[in-house]
């Protein structure tokens, strides 16, 4: 399990023997707040000098399970002492305002209490330095044990999962972006430089070999599974045997190279038969993240939400915008992709089936085709935008998939974008984003901000109270931002 560093602050104007008290506090508040998120909230003894607080830094530093640092000033810590573990700090961080007691004792209270209970102040200073040195935090405010305070906590390390899962992250690209696509496209220097993604690219004769190895056995046990899993609505058993042993093969591929993200692409299958359909549909459920079309970035940050989300109700998919319904005060898009949807976003049992391509050139893929969840939802992309990355981040209000839908042989998603379905479009077009996206109904637009702001990247966020004047000027506003960085 991952690990938060809760680092409590203090300083020796008033007297050794508070610090006992005050570790005893902040152990209390960590063991309370390990039991609600989603990492061990680790409290170290309280640092009280300069060399303390640079130590306290260097180990979380070095700790490859410390995702992050929440600190706290239970007393008046002066901020110069933390300048120089600041410098070196290089794990996100999260600056918490809160108090060990929850009320005033009025009939007890007197100095001493006062000067061991001073968050108050001790954490203004303490926001003061990490203002005036310009750090990338979150600050949260308010009583340890009030659930908005650890719901806000708790996006805050997902968010600190997502960024070292970013650190780590090896992408394969089978084949290259689909030809005179623009929005897939981007720099992969300037992303593994920005986010930490190792993106690079293998020839589809590499995972031939794969494929050609792969044994009947293996075939035969995984069938067994999607048997169990899913429901056979075919008789094209060699189709699914197919995808099964591409399954496998990826699957290898990706596990030897240390790999948690691919793309493919329908341009370049050169000894496959079939465009990879379940077998990318049953790694998204595995938990790689997907990319069609040669889409590296939504690949990637697939894979960084779906390790996010660990843990949570709902879904995350590679997902794309695909048609209109326009019905007024019904009004809705229909998601889906040419076959690859993960069935984690899936309301009912998958279907399993197999239906010809209208493009590609290739044989009949099988794939699961079923209805999407409904509830609150969010669609995420990130653009190169030449002189830096921009995340879009919308709310969308994803609607039960209530109409019979015979002909279409694909997965398939309803929703309603914020604020309305043409305002919604017409910020995500104005914002330039993408056609595919990451859908999720496990994570919030504050798990996204959280890992946004720890990235460094620019944000762009659409939801109930868009206007759109209001988002032309913020978008403006972004242009000269970012060119002036
Ligand atoms: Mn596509």
């Amino acid at each position: 399990m991952k690990k938060v560093y809760f680092i409590t602050g203090s300083q020796h104007l008033y007297g050794k023997d508070i610090f006992t008290e005050i570790n005893r506090h902040s152990a209390e508040i960590a063991n309370y707040l390990s039991g609600k998120l989603p990492a061990e909230a680790v409290a170290l003894p309280v640092v009280t000098t300069k060399e303390e607080i640079t130590n306290a830094f260097k180990a979380a530093n070095n700790d490859d399970d410390c995702v992050g640092v929440i600190t706290w000033m239970h007393t008046f810590s002066p901020s110069k002492m933390w300048i120089g573990g600041f410098k070196i700090l290089h794990k996100p961080l999260l600056q918490l305002n809160t108090q060990y007691n929850r009320d005033i004792p009025w009939s007890e209270i007197d100095m001493d209490f006062m000067n061991l209970n001073q968050s108050a102040h001790g954490d203004r200073e303490h926001g003061y330095i990490t203002s005036r040195m310009n750090l990338k935090r979150k600050v949260v405010a308010g009583f340890w044990q009030d659930s908005s305070v650890i719901g806000q906590i708790g996006c805050w390390v997902r968010a600190a999962v997502g960024k070292a899962e970013c650190d780590n992250l090896k992408l394969i690209r089978f084949g290259d972006n689909m030809r005179n696509v623009a929005v897939t496209e981007g720099d992969k220097v300037s992303a593994e430089i920005e986010l930490g993604w190792s993106v690079n690219g293998f020839g589809i004769g590499d995972l031939l070999e794969y494929v050609k190895n792969v044994r009947e056995e293996e075939i035969d046990k995984l069938m067994a599974e999607y048997k169990e899993k899913y429901i056979i609505n075919t008789t094209r058993t060699d189709a699914i045997r197919e995808q099964a042993r591409y399954e496998i093969a990826m699957e290898r591929f990706l596990d030897e190279n240390n790999a948690k993200a691919f793309t493919t692409t329908f341009e370049d299958l050169h000894g496959l038969n079939q465009l990879p359909g379940l077998a990318v549909q049953r790694l998204m459920e595995k938990g790689y993240g997907f990319g069609a079309e040669g889409d590296w970035k939504t690949a990637a940050l697939t894979r960084v939400m779906k390790r996010m989300a660990e843990g949570l109700e709902g879904g995350t998919s590679f997902m794309e915008d695909y048609t209109y319904h326009y019905e007024p005060g019904n009004e809705m898009i229909l998601g889906a992709h040419m076959l690859e949807v993960c069935p984690t976003v899936s309301a009912e049992k998958p279907k399993i089936e197999v239906h010809d391509l209208g493009i590609g050139g290739k044989s009949a893929p099988a794939r699961m085709v079923f209805n999407g969840l409904s509830g609150d939802g969010i669609c995420v992309c990130i653009l190169d935008m030449g002189n830096r990355l921009r995340m879009i981040i919308q709310e969308i209000k994803l609607l039960p998939v209530s109409n019979e839908m015979p002909n279409l042989p694909v997965a398939r998603l309803l929703w309603r974008p914020m604020p309305n379905i043409n305002d919604g479009t017409k910020a995500w077009i104005m914002a330039g984003g993408a056609h595919h996206t990451c859908l999720s109904t496990a994570l919030t637009k504050e798990h996204l901000i959280d890992l946004a702001d720890m990235l460094g990247i620019e944000t762009v966020v659409i939801d109930k109270n868009t206007d759109i004047y209001s988002l032309k000027k913020e978008l403006q506003l972004n242009e000269v931002l970012w060119r002036l960085k």
